[in-house]
């Protein structure tokens, strides 16, 4: 008796429907995962010609029952769920049935394959859909399923293959992702012959990070551990049940901005995933602490109980839907923040950096080509677009990074550069700072004096450090501004002669929905008809010629990014845009009094590592550098 059965009809109509091979990538997709679903450890990928040519993956799993060889190939057929309730709580990663189906009706398959209880084991030959042959032969107990010349038979659907580069990246992204999820699994991924992935079992998540991305990366990560919470979450009937959700991984500190979502590894109940909710929860998280275009790298498992999420949303599985979106949106945001804010992180000089061991697929190709293909990566494309082929609403916001202060060289004489060379890491191109460090010293930092009236030199018992005034003074106000919003004690200063402004339609719409938020962090407004408001009151510090200009910024804000975003992200958008305008600038002779004031407000807040806007505050030039660069060491 088999294990695998034809799903009925109520079923089977019930299932995300849609095509499933879309590209080499997404056979390899197809292939990892119904071996991970029969346990398999180890995974053997060889590739030629970008998977057109052939993609085979061997795996060690529990093997197919001779019954079930010929069996596999019909549509709805699964080992995996035989009832329309067994649809709710899907704990495999396959559910449908189809993939086999699809695969082998579009290439020339071969299925070779042992379940450990029988004695011999089953090869299946199709090509095209049609079955050439099926015998008996003797195999190790696990699974073969070889795949040549995808879309033989399909010629339109070839035409639209990418380069066989772009297809090997996609693919060796998605072994990369699988690899990510299950450490302690081995995975081998050959190309053409050469090595691109080939990682043995490690003991822990962190070990298997370092295995993939090697040092560099894992020492700009902050581990989240393995948090969890109990959510009480409301059930339709008005009851409230409590559900434990569950986050580990890494992700990387304010010091890492990548110019797109590629670093960003997702899991959900060890299924890889693209998710709106979920990726806007970690974009939320960054917000004021890395720029608004930029993103972390990320690598998160996110697990919970199987019937909150539905994953029978989309045919390539891709997609989930979170039962209870909004408190899971909220869980992750936290838990990832309040982890960063524990860890206070500074920005180093970079100084030259030794070698680097590489992972071990550097050594196969050269790094620089891998990681450059890695980072053009794009794992949305593997999934198909959506059946109507409209675009997707986007979720995370895009704003351009605020205006840096001009820094005025008119009169100045050259600046004397820290010259050091850049060392990137080679994964992380875009980074502009290296090592996080703990910002503990900031406490007893002592004031040598400012560079040009803009930067604050310090001695530190770890080194040199080099303070942004305007940034550092931003940072503290946007604190205090959202605290004092929190309590309801912001201070503000009285207008002398109310300010008259008028507002577009737009503007008019967001003021009438912000009226209150505004009121909050100290704008006495009043309308005055025919869209106009008279401004009686701001916050304190906002000088008198800047008012209008906060306002509209404010107004321009509400309107243009955050009106899908959380009330929490308008009030620090607001904060922002306040302690922006009341900061100190650059250009600005200061006090020995001032600014041991700044510094010790600075060290004082939750994070002095970057701005509200994202930009850097303080760079430190260790003294074990120091002594490098004079050679003493
Ligand atoms: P699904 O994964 O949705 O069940 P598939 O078409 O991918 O559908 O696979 C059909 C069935 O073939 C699976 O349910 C499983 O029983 C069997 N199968 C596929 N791949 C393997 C494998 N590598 N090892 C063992 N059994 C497998
Ligand atoms: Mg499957």
């Amino acid at each position: 008796m088999g294990r695998i059965r034809i799903l009925s009809d109520i079923v089977a109509n019930k299932i995300a429907a849609g095509e499933v091979v879309e590209r080499p990538a997404s056979v390899v997709k197809e292939l990892l995962e119904n071996s991970l679903d029969a346990g398999a450890t180890e995974f053997r990928l060889d590739v030629e010609a970008g998977g057109r040519r052939l993609i085979r993956l061997a795996d060690n799993g529990c093997g197919m029952l001779r019954d079930d060889a010929l069996l596999a190939f019909e549509r709805h057929a699964t080992s995996k769920l035989s009832d329309v309730k067994d649809l709710l709580s899907i704990a495999t990663l396959g559910f449908r049935g189809e993939a086999l189906p699809s695969i082998a009706s579009v290439s020339r398959l071969l299925l070779e394959t042992r379940a450990a209880e029988e004695r011999v084991g089953t090869a299946v030959e199709i090509a095209g859909g049609k079955i050439i042959r099926c015998d008996e032969a003797a195999f190790a107990a696990g699974t073969t399923i070889t795949v040549r010349d995808l879309f033989f038979n399909v010629p339109a659907r070839k035409k639209f293959l990418r380069s066989e580069q772009t297809e090997i990246a996609h693919i060796a992204s998605l072994a990369t992702h699988y690899s990510l999820a299950h450490p302690q699994k081995s995975f081998a991924l050959r190309h053409n012959n050469s090595e691109l992935l080939s990682v043995a079992p490690a003991t822990s998540l962190r070990e298997r990070v370092f295995q993939i991305f090697g040092t560099q990366v894992l020492d700009d990560l902050v581990d989240l551990g393995d948090q969890g919470r109990d959510l009480k979450l409301p059930l339709d009937e008005g009851d409230v049940i409590e559900r434990r959700f569950r986050l580990r991984g890494f992700v990387s500190g304010p010091q890492v901005q990548k110019m797109n979502r590629n670093s960003i590894y997702l899991f959900v109940n060890g299924r890889l995933i693209r998710d709106r909710l979920i990726m806007h929860a970690i974009t939320s998280a960054y917000h004021n602490l890395i720029p608004p275009a930029c993103y972390p790298f990320a690598l998160l498992f996110l697990d919970c109980d199987l019937e909150e999420v539905d994953v029978n949303v989309h045919p390539s599985k891709t997609e989930v839907r979170f039962r209870h979106g909004s408190l899971v949106h909220d869980f992750v945001r936290d838990t990832i923040r309040e982890t960063l804010m524990a860890q206070r992180p500074a920005s180093r000089i970079p100084v030259p950096a030794s070698p680097q061991p590489s992972p071990q697929w550097g050594a196969m190709l050269p790094y620089s080509e891998f990681s450059q293909r890695i980072e053009e990566m794009n794992f949305a494309s593997v999934a198909p677009a959506p059946a109507d082929g409209a675009p997707l609403p986007e979720f995370t916001l895009h704003r351009p990074p605020s205006p840096a202060p001009r820094f005025d060289f008119s009169d100045a004489p050259p600046m004397p550069k820290l010259a050091v060379p850049e060392t990137h890491g080679p994964l992380f191109p875009d980074v502009y700072s290296l090592e996080p460090e703990s910002l503990e010293a900031l406490k007893d930092l002592r004031p040598l004096g400012q560079i040009h009236d803009s930067f604050i030199i310090a001695a530190g018992r770890d080194g040199l450090w080099i303070i942004d005034q305007h940034v550092a003074h931003e940072r503290i106000l946007f604190e205090q501004v959202l605290a004092a919003r929190m309590n309801g004690g912001v201070e503000t200063q009285r207008l002398l002669v109310p300010l008259v402004i008028t507002l577009s339609a737009a503007q008019q719409i967001e003021y009438a929905r912000i009226a209150d938020e505004l009121n909050a962090v100290g704008f006495e407004t009043e309308p005055f008809g025919n869209r106009t408001i008279a401004i009686k009151s701001a916050p304190a510090g906002v000088a008198a010629g800047d008012v209008e200009r906060v306002l509209f910024e404010i107004l321009e804000i509400a309107e243009r990014e955050l009106r899908k975003a959380s009330l929490d992200d308008l009030r620090r958008a607001m904060a922002a845009s306040i302690a922006c305008r009341a900061a100190i600038k650059i250009n600005m002779r200061l006090e020995p009094a001032k600014i041991d004031w700044l510094l010790r407000a600075l060290a004082a807040t939750s994070c002095p590592m970057s701005c509200p806007h994202g930009r850097p505050i303080a760079l430190r030039y260790p003294t074990r550098d120091i002594l490098k660069s004079f050679h003493r060491i």
